[in-house]
């Protein structure tokens, strides 16, 4: 299988040749085609199997293909500020030929000001990843708009509620319609994953790899 099989826009695609990928990896080839068709899922899956880009394109797909506004559209909430660094370079690959704008708001030490993030935040980039505590702190001032959110995404669940974010990210969920597509990723699936996932996913295909 190759990535252009899966149907993706020919601007997507661009940035996919463009970044060098050639053949998805088997948690790709699982997970593509189940949020192309708009499922829920619980993915258990580690570091380095290409959990990233699992959810990363086909996101991006149906983003591209419903053409651009004024809306956060997807948000993708992640333990560290690295892992949100990383996440936001892969994104800038992906998207390149696309019009599609995204922001990483992790603040603190090197992090961007909160005056950066917010003037992102207010005009409505399509994609925000984040560390929870940060965007609980610009969905409390009042500028982020997330009501019209599209897609959900907690990546390395597991970790974000062994540093204590379970709180945070039950808040953050408060501020979303219920009418949306979410994924949960997590390398390990403890009672209080299986808990988390009950109250954030609709009728859940899982993968376990
Ligand atoms: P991840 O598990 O998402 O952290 O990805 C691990 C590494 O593999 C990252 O450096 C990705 O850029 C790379 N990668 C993921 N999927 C592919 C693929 N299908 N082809 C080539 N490289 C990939």
């Amino acid at each position: 299988m190759k990535f252009a099989d899966f149907g993706f826009d020919d601007r997507l695609m661009e940035g996919i040749d463009a970044m060098n990928y050639d053949t998805p990896t088997l948690v790709q080839e699982q997970v593509i085609p189940l949020i192309l068709a708009g499922r829920d899922l619980i993915v258990s899956a580690q570091t380095g199997t290409g959990k990233t880009a699992s959810y990363l394109l086909p996101i991006l797909h149906k983003i591209t293909s419903a053409g651009p506004d004024d809306h956060i559209k997807a948000l993708v909430i992640v333990p560290t500020r690295e892992l949100a660094i990383q996440i936001a370079q892969n994104l800038e690959g992906f998207s390149y030929f696309t019009s599609v704008s995204s922001i990483a708001v992790y603040g603190g030490g090197d992090g961007a000001s909160y005056s950066t993030e917010r003037q992102a935040l207010s005009v409505g980039a399509d994609i925000v990843i984040c560390t929870p505590g940060r965007m609980i702190s610009h969905l409390n001032m009042g500028y982020a708009k997330i009501d019209q959110l599209q897609y959900l995404v907690l990546d390395e669940a597991d970790r974000m509620l062994d540093m204590g974010f379970y709180g945070d990210i039950v808040k953050i969920i408060s501020f979303l319609p219920t009418k949306r597509q979410s994924l949960l990723l997590s390398a390990t699936m403890p009672p209080k994953i299986r808990e988390l996932a009950r109250k954030i996913l609709t009728n859940p295909e899982e993968i376990t790899l």
